[in-house]
């Protein structure tokens, strides 16, 4: 079977997410923006249909896929102008990461509820001092008889008002060397000493961003998720689905963007003909159009290797996929304001305040800088400026 073709299960699963991204749409995502709450009902009416935990294992409750699943839901909820942007974060992180390396324990108390829509978790490792260099962080654990205490700043973490919990980045130092290691820890959202106040974003998104204080957080012994020397494998686990569903968040933005400026380039007319029949109209469309099919062939291929097993494979291709996309979608983006002209700037057509949206898919997870030095040191061999 040829990978480049997608299944029928797959093509199925699209049409299936559509329909339901269809009945809500636009409106609803703008409606839910103004009123300034979350997105719940199609957050439970996913659930209820099985997307939200398509890729979480069938024994605790989920559809026992992977992250090319979820990320054809991701996509296609995009595409017809709802997405729903903590996919990236709870199942596709938080989910993987308990999946493949958490306790019993912590399988059972999270996972179907991951999967149902009861249980939301959101994922913190940006920090105000260390930013695109995640070897900086500075949260740190101690350990206090069986406890941890957990102290440290987040910035720019999605969702945490919504969230049961949260999947945060800290390090613990090595007894025997005193060296810091990454590690993931579960901080419940009441936990005594965590604090949050939200960060004014210029986005226009049902999901807030929030900068997140740990002041000696006391947790369990449990809290710590895998194992405490196998941080950073534990992490990348993690980070190559957030990056594959970011290239499919950013994938379904441009799609939508290009479908709206579609209909309008085939109705407008202001000289003989409609607008769409200028070259000058409808060949950047024609090119986003492309750009973004190109984009989603290399975030399925990274989602099949990451499917596969492959993290190495993964880690290359997610990081392509993730820099595709992004580019795609803020060129489509802007194309397709562009392509209503005046219109492109009202609030009635919406779409003005995507340009913003798109650029998300730019510097989120990873910036397009980063991704760029990475496949310059790793895949090209080039020597490190930094
Ligand atoms: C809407 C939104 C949601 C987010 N949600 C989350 C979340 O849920 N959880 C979470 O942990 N984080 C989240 N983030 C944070 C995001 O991952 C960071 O913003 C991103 O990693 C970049 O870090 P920074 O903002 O500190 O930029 P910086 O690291 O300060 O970078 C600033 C600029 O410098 C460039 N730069 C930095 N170093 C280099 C270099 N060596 N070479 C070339 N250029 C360089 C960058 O590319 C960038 O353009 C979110 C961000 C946004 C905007």
């Amino acid at each position: 079977m040829t990978t480049l073709i997608e299944s029928e299960e797959h093509q199925a699963l699209r049409k299936a997410v559509s329909a339901l991204g269809k009945r809500y749409g636009r409106d609803y995502i703008t409606q839910v923006i103004a009123e300034g709450r979350y997105p719940t009902e199609l957050w439970q009416d996913a659930a209820k249909l099985g997307y939200l935990g398509v890729n979480l294992p069938e024994e605790y409750g989920g559809g026992g896929g992977g992250i090319a699943e979820l990320s054809i839901v991701l996509e296609e909820l995009g595409a017809s102008g709802a997405p729903l942007l903590m996919l990236v974060v709870s199942p596709a992180i938080c989910g993987t990461v308990i999946a493949r390396f958490g306790t019993e324990d912590q399988k059972r108390t999270w996972l179907p509820g991951l999967a149902d829509g009861t249980k939301l978790m959101a994922f913190g490792i940006t920090e105000p001092d260390a930013g695109s260099n995640s070897h900086r962080i500075t949260t740190t654990a101690r350990r206090d008889g069986d406890d941890w205490l957990l102290t440290g700043r987040k910035v720019f973490i999605s969702g945490v008002d919504h969230a049961d919990a949260v999947l945060i980045v800290g390090r613990t130092e090595d007894a025997r060397t005193g060296k810091l290691k990454p590690c993931l820890f579960i901080v419940p959202r009441d936990a005594e000493g965590f604090s949050r106040s939200p960060i004014n974003m210029e986005l226009s998104a049902a999901e807030k961003q929030w900068e997140l204080v740990l002041d000696d957080v006391r947790l369990p012994a449990d809290a710590l998720v895998g194992d405490e020397d196998a941080g950073l494998l534990q992490l990348f686990a993690g980070l190559n689905p957030e990056r594959v569903m970011t290239a499919a968040f950013a994938i379904g933005m441009g799609r939508y963007a290009v479908g709206k400026a579609l209909e309008y380039a085939r109705e407008r007319t202001v000289w003989k003909t409609p607008i769409g029949a200028h070259q000058a109209i409808a060949h950047p469309l024609a090119q986003a159009h492309v750009d973004l099919e190109l984009a989603r062939l290399m975030m399925q291929k990274a989602a099949l290797l990451y499917d596969a097993g492959d993290d190495i494979g993964a880690g290359e291709a997610a990081n392509m996929a993730k820099y595709a996309a992004g580019e795609a979608c803020v060129r489509a983006v802007d194309q397709a304001v562009h392509t209503l002209g005046g219109n492109g700037l009202t609030r009635e057509f919406g779409l003005a305040s995507l340009i913003i949206g798109a650029r998300v898919a730019r510097i989120a997870p990873v910036s397009r800088e980063m991704i760029l030095n990475y496949i310059s040191h790793q895949t090209l061999g080039l020597p490190k400026s930094y």
